[in-house]
């Protein structure tokens, strides 16, 4: 029990044990008369991780950022708060573990109410430009701020064409057109605090092997699209996730050698298209092609390169057509939350691919929902994570919508927990710190009033969320949005 605030927690106590003389000032500290009792507790619950699986009619109590007892009796704890939590249960916080703080306007400001509104208490920014996405970790990460964790990546890190230019599309990468220029764009980043980096599809092999070794050198996580100039086999064991599936399905055509001799000439560009119309074309040239051209036996040899590496499917965004969130019946009240330009602006998109579903995508979801079921049956990790806010994806929501699809791919409902919560602690080695409810572990929970294991989409009725210690009822978490909102419309 905290009795004089965080620093007599249990784990602070542990890890100031030395020296001798500050061991000795916390005893004194923290012997001082009980004042501030602030444990929160939240008892008979079933409690759901995927270490753990299931743990029924337990205690947990959490106190400032850290849970302190799991049990099925009753700690001899004083408590500030008690959650009756009979007939529901606890998950570990979500993670979207792809999403973009900065790419829509229209969306940063309220972002981080939205997801915690959802349950997602951590988030990886896979590409924004510094002097935009900084401000936003600074902000999400003050001291009382209510927001999920944040980790960052800084920008798109493109080839000698770059795809997110900011000319056709919003600018969120930056150009690498040397080994000598990627070296010293990853040594700033990190000089900057990024948490990992994401290296893009336009970079060429000597590029991509030079990020590869200075992310090593420097002990930054690699997140990945798998490099047009590359094949997936190549270029996945050399990094710690791999985004979208991209590119994979060229690698597990019976033709992959000779599509990836096509690209490697194509990509000198000899027609000088823009970053963005050069990856456009030879999606177009290979995409379908290759999906047609499946071959189970080299399809085996590529995934075998993959075991170690996360895939972050998105499959609420390439298997969209799938299962539109705009035939859900919960879309509009997701619709309501987000801010009027953007919700008027996603009614218009929702209506032209309901009135007209392009063929060539609902293919590629169905190779999509395929190729997750085979990669999860050969082991492959996978993580959970949706490209927020890009292509109708209200923040947080789409999240479970992933978990859904995930299931709707082959994975158990715990597995698909797994996916976004312990899989994402991993890629950080955070896994000693997140992802499951346990003593020790940080205080990021989900109370939810049905069993996600019966029905994944029961991670959406969400009676309570706990983030960095923070209990926040559902109430509380709307009024929070309305909040941000109102203050954003002042602003403007
Ligand atoms: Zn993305």
């Amino acid at each position: 029990m905290r009795v004089t605030g965080l620093i007599c927690s249990r784990k602070a106590m542990r890890r100031q044990l030395y020296p001798l003389l500050i061991f000795m000032t916390l005893l004194a500290a923290c012997a001082e008369p009980e004042s501030t009792v602030t444990a929160t507790a939240i008892t008979n619950v079933t409690v759901i991780d995927a270490v753990n699986g299931v743990r029924e009619n337990q205690t947990v109590v959490f106190d400032g950022d850290e849970i302190i007892t799991v049990g099925s009796s009753s700690p001899e704890l004083s408590v500030a708060e008690t959650i009756d939590g009979s007939g529901k249960y606890l998950i570990p916080g979500l993670w979207d573990f792809h999403v973009h703080l900065s790419y829509d306007d229209r969306f940063t400001d309220y972002m981080p109410e939205l997801f915690l509104s959802y349950g997602i208490t951590s988030v990886r920014d896979t590409g924004g430009l510094m002097h935009k996405i900084l401000p936003i970790v600074e902000k999400m990460r003050a001291e009382e701020a209510v927001a999920p964790r944040v980790f960052f990546a800084g920008p798109l890190l493109d080839g000698n064409f770059v795809v997110y230019d900011g000319d056709s599309r919003p600018e969120i990468g930056v150009r690498n057109a040397t080994p000598d220029d990627a070296r010293s764009t990853i040594r700033d980043l990190k000089k900057q605090g990024v948490d990992f980096i994401k290296i893009y599809e336009m970079v060429s092999p000597a590029v991509f092997e030079a990020m590869v070794e200075t992310a090593q050198e420097l002990e930054l996580p690699i997140d990945s699209h798998v490099p047009l100039s590359l094949r997936a086999s190549m270029a996945g064991p050399s990094v710690d996730s791999i985004e979208h599936l991209r590119n994979i399905e060229m690698d597990c055509a019976n033709n992959a050698p000779e599509l990836h001799e096509t690209r490697l000439e194509l990509l000198k560009n000899p027609d000088g298209l823009s970053g963005a119309d050069l990856r456009s074309s030879l999606h177009s040239l290979q995409r379908l092609p290759a999906i047609a051209n499946y071959d189970e036996a080299r399809c085996d040899q590529t995934l075998a390169a993959l075991t170690s590496t996360i895939q972050v499917p998105t499959l609420r965004l390439g298997a969209l057509n799938i299962a539109p969130p705009f035939k859900r019946d919960d879309w509009q009240d997701a619709l309501s939350r987000i801010r009027e330009d953007a919700r008027e602006d996603w009614i218009e998109t929702s209506a032209a691919m309901a009135d007209n579903p392009i063929e060539e995508f609902t293919q590629f979801g169905q190779w999509a929902l395929f190729l997750v079921e085979r990669m999860h049956s050969q082991g492959i990790p996978i993580g959970a994570g949706t490209d927020t806010p890009i292509f109708i994806s209200v923040p947080g929501y789409s999240l479970h919508s992933e978990l859904e699809y995930l299931v709707r791919a082959g994975l158990s409902p715990l597995e698909a927990i797994r996916s976004a919560t312990v899989r994402p602690a991993e890629f950080f080695s955070l896994q000693d710190e997140m992802g499951t409810v346990d003593v020790g572990k940080r205080a990021d929970l989900v109370l939810l009033d049905a069993n996600p294991l019966e029905n994944i989409a029961n991670t959406r009725r969400i009676a309570a969320v706990v983030s960095k210690g923070r209990l926040f009822t559902q109430n509380e978490l709307s009024e929070l949005i309305s909040a941000a909102h109102a203050a954003e419309l002042r602003v403007q």
